[in-house]
């Protein structure tokens, strides 16, 4: 997945900026609606990239203004994180292409993938 510039997340335009020697993965700011990530593999940038988005919900929302909510909001974003969207993308995800064996005419055994 290629970084957007930009993403729009609860009607709010969040800019992203990726910096070379953050020393987060990455940040977000409410005052300035932007999202900074380090620097880093496609696969790092992405799933930072949606674990940033997660806390600019939370914070669009409002929820992590609450107090009790201050002190858990980084466990609720790893929560979701780490067991949520995994298992989320097991549900969603295409089935496995089914392997049928066959046999051709010299009887060798020949994988075709439906
Ligand atoms: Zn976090």
């Amino acid at each position: 997945m290629k970084i957007p510039p930009s993403i729009s997340i609860g009607g709010q335009d969040v800019e992203i900026v990726i910096e070379k020697d953050l020393a987060e993965y990455g940040l977000f700011c409410l005052d300035d609606m932007r999202i900074t990530l380090r620097s880093a593999d496609a696969d790092i940038m992405e799933s930072t990239l949606r674990h940033e988005m997660m806390h600019a919900a939370f914070a669009i929302g409002g929820i992590a203004h609450c107090k009790p909510f201050e002190d858990m909001e980084e466990g609720a974003v790893r929560c979701l994180e780490n067991i949520f969207f995994p298992a989320w993308e097991r549900v969603v995800a295409k089935p496995k292409r089914k392997t049928k064996c066959t046999k051709n005419s010299s009887s060798q055994p020949i994988t075709t993938v439906a």
